[in-house]
């Protein structure tokens, strides 16, 4: 006969549970008896009563569980006369070993000013594991504690505290995966909480926190009350900062890319970037006006900074991304830029570029693009091998500090578990505490390749800026920081104590930084100067251009061909679904030019051409590979396996990188992404797609902060293009208008390229455009819909080879020009309700002229082709769209400078609406019929 306990895992071995999940279970069941399956707690209740090994030797037992897999130091036995007895007092002691690891942090000293408390502190007192302190000199069998085998429960005690209640809080069982959460348990509890650097390390903290205060001191007393966000009370940021961009040298890493709101920007910027002070100290008194190729410039705490520097590991490239003041909002574009650069090493481990994502506390819980860009990290299309976090928890955002006003969580950043991302909270007066976990956080995203978050912990020494008043709002806490010792005062303290330098040396160090700074130099001693640095972007073809620059975007017939055949090609036992197979059948006919082109061939046409060219491409949107509209199918399905075949991947041998993400669902941290990536690669083609246009309102950020505005505040180009499915196609006010009005608002300055394609041909010339032009401007484009499939909306072969974008096309038909009295401009889908009305009416009067880039305005074509119509008396705007919004408004003054002196342009389509459009179809063909007949002038 069996013991109970034996049986128990016998069973459920022999049905299938694995030992590892038994393990699992069970040290869930040693953390909190209630989370485990209460037939699994009477059994291991039973265990801890009375483990019956009468009639089993007990090292049979023991051998058995070894060959189940069981980790046996888990299950303590006291010896004797052959048989074993669980003492219920040992298995108290591994309940306790595993609470301190699953909630040690609630009692961990995080917070340097005292004040913050766990809300739901979970009791870790002996007493409530049922042991005293009569206990305190028993020994006991450990488990996998760190540690010799058996040890007092006192020596438990004292290791349990240091390592989970000292000044770091670690947050890691939460994660599911076994071998993480022992990596993370082993390496902190052989650490032990005893960290011990050399003195050379030290003595490099000390000079970080130098740096750090002795900048803000320095500006504090050089233009009080002006804004700078000053670090103080973070210090430790930036020894940290210089820490972690060593040893990510150290490992390997070639480049560190940084994403940062206000908070201690300026001293990140001086002491880890490299920057000039002296050029700090113009901005503050107004004298660096404007940025290089751009024309507004924007705050210092906005800009961006790059630099290389010297570590132990060779040199690493350091780039801080500009941003603007919507904080969290840079993070997806700095992993965006991480990708392009990891791509562009061929950097498949991701070690070579690290991104390293600063926060705040109130910002890192409140903002929902920070949860969206945790879905991204794991996800294909925007894998970077994981992310550093950094919060920089100072406690309150600008007058908010309540934890119930400010979040509904314990710690700022428990949206970080929903990716199982450990989390170290770590008290920022400790530097040392500090250092080692950004080590620790290095060492693990390394290995496992998965985000990790440091909650540094701290305080804002002043108000929100330096001309607020932080008592006014939070008394108590600034009783408290106004007698509390600054980071750099306790850690001197510190090493004066440990006798690793004198408090003259401390004193050196200080005025040291303060003469570096008068200087005029940057104070980072291992900056390199003009580092000739691998797998640098060359910009400078794309500097100064013109949105006329020429673009040569025609294709031999000969390359036509080839390409053609390409892009209809797949694998002859290749089961397609039968509609996909129909339209691949269509397309060879159209690669032939025996039937018409359409919207699919011609765009996957511009793609293949580009890949031949040279570029890259990269469509990412919302069910790109297929199309919203099943008209792309740039991804084929297996019937039978479901594996896939892309023959964009497959254009020639060796060729660029053909890249199609159906995306995540979230259109701020995709869009952000994107852009990021498009600023770091002018030679790719990026393209983000929207499912339906309007969806892109959800990115709004980052179309007004960063696409529309990007070059003229920060002289950063990119190239990237927005393809907004619009039309008014009787769908309701949701899936009708991708709101062209908001993008011809933002423009100016020839900012972006607004275009509303309306033939294959023209989509085609218009994507070869984009990358063939040396020009690197965002492109959004109000993409069609039923005009995928429109019997008109086609093309020839001789208007890829030929033609090139037309930024205006002339009536088609051959209507005598001399008798045209009517000029009818519109854009997009409309001109072909308009040319079928005509043509139905037999209107040989009215010519239609599509104005196919709203923006810029091509004011000389649009000019030449009025030119042709002399007798032209009447000019009409349609469009789709309501009044107010559409071209109308703000594209009029374009249109009545088309048109001849004297002349007016009138307006024709739907009336001026709060909705896009109306959810009823009959309505919507009314308002559609009424509004071509209103251009025709049909009465
Ligand atoms: P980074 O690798 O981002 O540090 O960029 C290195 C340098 O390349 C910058 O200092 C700029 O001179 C230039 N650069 C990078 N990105 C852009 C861009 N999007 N537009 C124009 N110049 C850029």
């Amino acid at each position: 006969m069996k013991n109970g306990l034996e049986a128990m895992f016998e069973s459920a071995y022999l049905s299938g549970s694995s030992a590892s999940y038994l393990e699992e279970l069970y040290e869930q069941y040693l953390e909190d008896p209630q989370s485990v399956d209460s037939d699994w707690r009477v059994k291991f209740d039973e265990f801890a009563k009375n483990a019956d090994t009468k009639d089993v030797s007990h090292s049979d037992i023991r051998e058995h569980f070894r060959q189940i897999g069981l980790n046996r130091q888990k299950i303590a036995f006291t010896q004797g006369g052959g048989s074993s007895v669980a003492d219920p007092k040992q298995v108290k002691v591994l309940h306790l070993i595993e609470s301190y690891r699953a909630r040690g942090h609630h009692h961990a000293n995080i917070d340097p000013l005292g004040l913050w408390k766990h809300p739901y502190p979970t009791n870790l007192s002996l007493e409530s594991f049922e042991l005293s302190e009569a206990d305190l000199d028993t020994k006991f069998h450990v488990g996998n504690l760190a540690g010799p085998d058996q040890q007092t429960l006192k020596e438990i005690l004292q290791r349990l505290k240091e390592t989970y209640s000292n000044t770091i809080g670690a947050e890691f069982l939460h994660i599911n995966d076994l071998t993480e959460r022992r990596w993370i348990q082993e390496k902190l509890e052989e650490a032990n909480s005893s960290h011990k650097f050399r003195e050379e390390t030290r003595k490099k903290i000390l000079e970080g926190l130098t740096a750090a205060e002795g900048l803000e001191k320095y500006l504090g007393s050089k233009f009080p009350g002006a804004k700078r966000f000053s670090l103080e009370g973070g210090d430790s940021l930036i020894p940290m900062m210089r820490d972690m961009i060593n040893q990510s040298g150290i490992n390997g890493a070639k480049e560190v890319v940084i994403g940062m709101a206000h908070r201690g920007r300026l001293n990140v910027l001086v002491n880890v970037m490299g920057k000039n002070p002296q050029v700090l100290f113009d901005e503050f008194a107004g004298k660096n006006a404007v940025v290089e190729n751009g024309s507004s410039g924007d705050v210092k705490y906005h800009m961006g900074y790059s630099n290389d520097v010297e570590t132990e590991g060779g040199p690493v490239h350091l780039a801080l991304a500009f941003n603007p003041s919507h904080l969290e909002i840079v993070s997806p574009v700095v992993l965006g830029s991480v990708r392009a650069r990891q791509e562009r090493r061929n950097d498949k481990e991701c070690d070579q570029v690290i991104p390293v994502l600063i926060h705040g506390d109130s910002a890192v819980t409140g903002q929902g693009v920070v949860m969206e860009t945790f879905n991204m990290s794991q996800a294909r299309g925007f894998y970077v091998g994981g992310s550093i976090h950094i919060v920089i928890n100072n406690q309150v955002g600008f007058t908010t500090s309540k934890l119930h006003d400010t979040r509904s969580t314990a710690y700022c950043t428990d949206v970080a578990k929903m990716v199982e991302a450990p989390v170290f909270h770590v008290n920022g007066d400790d530097p040392e505490a500090v250092l080692y976990v950004t080590r620790l956080a290095l060492e693990f995203r390394k290995k496992f390749k998965k985000d990790v978050v440091i909650d540094l912990v701290c305080y804002r020494r002043h108000g929100h800026n330096e001309a607020d008043e932080p008592n006014a709002t939070q008394p108590l806490m600034y009783q408290k920081i106004k007698k509390h010792p600054t980071p750099r005062k306790i850690y001197e303290d510190r090493l004066i104590d440990n006798k690793v330098l004198s408090a003259d040396d401390a004193k050196k160090m200080l005025d040291d930084y303060r003469d570096l700074l008068d200087t005029g130099k940057s104070v980072v001693r291992n900056r390199i100067e003009n580092h000739k640095r691998e797998f640098n972007v060359d910009w400078s073809p794309f500097l100064n251009q013109t949105w006329q620059s020429p673009a040569d975007t025609g294709l031999s017939e000969s390359k036509f061909k080839e390409l053609s055949e390409r892009i209809c090609h797949y694998p002859k036992d290749l089961p397609l679904q039968s509609r996909v197979k129909k339209l691949m059948g269509e397309r060879k006919k159209m690669a032939k030019g025996e039937v018409k082109m359409d919207w699919g061939f011609a765009e996957t046409m511009a793609y293949a051409s580009l890949l031949d060219q040279g570029f890259e491409v990269r469509l990412c949107g919302q069910d790109s590979g297929r199309g919203t509209f099943f008209h792309r199918h740039a991804v084929l399905h297996d019937q039978d396996d479901a594996e896939v075949y892309i023959p964009l991947q497959h254009i020639k041998d060796d060729q660029p990188q053909f890249t199609v993400i159906d995306s995540v669902l979230s259109e701020e941290a995709v869009l952000a992404f994107e852009y990021g990536y498009s600023t770091n690669e002018p030679n790719s083609m990026v393209i983000w797609e929207a499912q339906f246009g309007d969806f892109a309102n959800g990115a709004q950020v980052v179309i007004d902060q960063f696409i529309s505005s990007g070059e003229q505040k920060w002289g950063r180009l990119s190239g990237l293009s927005l393809f907004l499915p619009h039309g008014y196609e009787g769908q309701g006010p949701e899936h009708s208008s991708a709101r062209l009005e908001r993008f011809l608002q933002l423009s100016a300055e020839h900012n972006i390229q607004v275009v509303v394609p309306s033939t294959p041909a023209q989509a085609f010339h218009m994507i070869r455009r984009q990358m063939i032009r040396p020009l690197r401007k965002p492109l959004v484009v109000m993409t069609p819909k039923s005009l995928l499939r429109h019997k008109l909306a086609v093309s020839t072969v001789d208007e890829l080879t030929k033609g090139q974008f037309q930024n205006a096309i002339d009536e088609i038909d051959s209507l005598d020009k001399n008798k045209v009295i009517r000029i009818v401009m519109c854009s997009g889908k409309v001109y072909y309700d308009l040319l079928e009305k005509r043509r139905e009416q037999e209107l040989n009067n009215v010519a239609i002229i599509r104005i196919e880039q709203l923006y810029p305005f091509p004011h000389e074509e649009v000019k030449e082709i009025m030119a042709q119509y002399k007798k032209a008396k009447e000019f009409v705007w349609c469009q789709e769209e309501p009044q107010n919004q559409g071209a109308w408004y703000c594209s009029r003054h374009n249109l009545d400078e088309a048109v001849p002196n004297g002349s007016k342009v009138d307006y024709a389509g739907r009336e001026a609406s709060a909705a896009p459009a109306v959810g009823y179809a009959s309505i919507h063909n009314e308002q559609q019929a009424k509004l071509v007949k209103d251009a025709l002038g049909i009465k």
